[in-house]
């Protein structure tokens, strides 16, 4: 069951008919299990629009299928441009006197503008529901509705800024959700939509960072199409950089109607990346199968969030993993999804003399912190390679080792 099928485009509407990217049938990342068992995977097709350049999932899962089985999958977005950020709004708009944050991620931005003087709210999210459960984002992202959307505009009034971060991608309609928006706009009001940028990834080739959860993968043009189509008039697009995905944030504010948009043809970004997975998964089985050993005893990944699992699975070497590292708590005990093997902390990793190579999948800002609990690794002659194809030491640009 899907949401949306191929035939048109999640924001122009056109069809597509250009060939996806397939991963083949995945497991969703966030199905942690305590048996190993994977019940339900997911096709996952992305595509590129040749009409208005958005990458998308040809389908997306409905948020029913995403909703973790799990109570504490947690999510985290960045926050160190915030201040940054901040700056330019109040530029922009001195006189803002009202805010609203319209999701899950927006504490840190609110908390900023209290400090320059507004008020600040938070939507209702009616279906919040289950205690001791974090607010999950597809759940969030089904509130982005008209209905839901113009209810709120009438009980709380207009505002001055209106900020949705970290949502737009995951959402299966996001020109309905823009459009959604907008009575909780004052006439002059500034809208923010914040999303991870994907151009970065798309050149560096590295497809971990694809998934099931997000189904628009947006880059500067198509973020400010998204917003003209949606009858916003772009203020700017800030771009906040990070090593490997930039935060843009579109400064937007409404216009008269949509703006039409002229047929763009492909962007040159996505299809060297569709074209290059093959080649790359079987290089990377191989040299897995090689690094794995007859015992398939040798090879760690340490770091077990969404990228390392996609990393995973998408290239079918989750069988070569010997131990997967982790040391969140809440992990311990469950098998990631496709994995033969349960989730153990870093004593663990420090404890095994038969790993041979470790893989990192932690932010490239953490990795020190890791390499130096992992010293004992190194000095035996452990190899450390990321996962991340942007980064030098990536095990994807190493296929002699
Ligand atoms: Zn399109």
């Amino acid at each position: 069951m899907h949401t949306r099928s191929s035939f048109g485009c999640r924001l122009c509407g056109q069809p597509i008919n250009s060939q996806a990217l397939s991963l083949g049938g995945l497991p969703v990342c966030n199905r942690f299990t305590l048996d190993g068992h994977v019940e339900g995977r997911t096709n996952l097709d992305i595509v590129e629009c040749a009409s208005c350049q958005l990458i998308q999932l040809r389908d997306a899962p409905p948020p029913e299928a995403l909703v973790p089985a799990v109570p504490w999958i947690r999510y985290r977005e960045p926050e160190g441009h915030l201040d940054a950020l901040v700056e330019q709004l109040v530029a922009l708009r001195p006189h803002a006197r009202r805010a609203l944050g319209t999701g899950p991620f927006e504490q840190p931005l609110l908390t900023r503008l209290v400090g320059k003087g507004l008020d600040v709210a938070e939507l209702d999210m009616d279906a919040s529901g289950t205690p001791g459960r974090y607010p999950y984002l597809e759940t969030w992202q089904a509130r982005l509705n008209a209905a839901h959307l113009s209810a709120q505009a009438v009980q709380r009034g207009a505002f001055d800024i209106v900020s949705c971060r970290y949502l737009i991608e995951h959402t299966s309609e996001p020109l309905a959700a823009l459009q959604a928006l907008r009575p909780l706009l004052d006439a002059k009001g500034l809208l923010l939509i914040e999303v991870p940028d994907s151009s970065k990834f798309l050149a560096a080739r590295d497809y971990c960072f694809l998934w099931e959860e997000h189904s628009c993968y947006f880059v500067d043009d198509t973020l400010r199409r998204l917003a003209e189509m949606s009858g916003y008039r772009v203020l700017a697009v800030l771009r906040y950089p990070g090593v490997l995905e930039d935060a843009l944030v579109a400064v937007l504010e409404a216009a008269d109607g949509p703006t039409s948009m002229a047929a763009q043809g492909p962007s040159g970004l996505f299809q060297p990346y569709r074209d290059g997975f093959a080649k790359t998964r079987a290089r990377l089985r191989e040299q897995f199968a090689a690094l794995a050993g007859p015992d398939r005893n040798r090879i760690a990944l340490f770091g077990i969030g969404h990228h390392a699992i996609m990393f995973a699975n998408a290239f079918g070497i989750a069988d070569t993993i010997a131990l997967a590292v982790d040391d969140d708590p809440d992990k311990a005990g469950f098998f990631p999804p496709g994995f033969r093997v349960p989730v153990v902390g870093s004593e663990r990793l420090l404890a095994d003399e038969a790993i041979t190579t470790c893989l990192f999948a932690v932010a490239p800002h953490i990795e020190g912190k890791v390499r130096d609990k992992l010293a004992p690794l190194a000095a035996r002659g452990v190899t450390f390679h990321s996962i991340y194809a942007a980064l030098d030491n990536a095990i994807t640009k190493d296929p002699a080792s």
